[in-house]
């Protein structure tokens, strides 16, 4: 292909590119669009939540823990950098207490950041 075709084909390609929508999107100056179903980070409606640990037993991943001190006393926590979010715990939640929502956990060069307790339940009837 001599010179001259060469800069015919490519300049309207370049004229295109220049002026085309981006396709790419500017996380993370900008926030991102999640779709509604996205399996991000893990939520526990605390008053649903009896602390039964069906989510901690069927988690592939071993991320949920259950810490308890008592009957009526327990902390759930979920450990976002094991989670695979599968969402294996809300399929097996029978009280319809935990979600993944679309949201996600930013970066972060310290492990503990990807801690979190997602139910702290003080009421005790002992
Ligand atoms: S989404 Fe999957 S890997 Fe993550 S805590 Fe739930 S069951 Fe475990
Ligand atoms: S989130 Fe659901 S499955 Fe997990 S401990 Fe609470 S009630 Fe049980």
């Amino acid at each position: 292909m001599s010179r001259r075709s060469s800069l015919a084909h490519l300049l309207p390609e370049l004229v295109r590119t220049l002026f085309a929508r981006r396709a790419t999107v500017r996380f993370p100056s900008e926030p991102p669009v999640l779709a509604e179903a996205y399996r991000g980070r893990g939520v526990v409606h605390a008053e649903l939540c009896v602390g039964c640990g069906l989510c901690v037993r069927d988690c592939p991943a071993f991320a949920l823990e259950l810490e308890r001190e008592g009957r009526h006393r327990f902390r759930l926590v979920h450990f976002e950098d094991r989670c695979a979010y599968c969402g294996q715990c809300v399929d097996s939640c029978r009280q319809d207490a935990i979600a993944l929502v679309s949201e996600f956990p930013r970066a972060s060069p310290c492990r503990t950041a990807f801690t979190r307790v997602l139910v702290t339940h003080e009421a005790s009837e002992e």
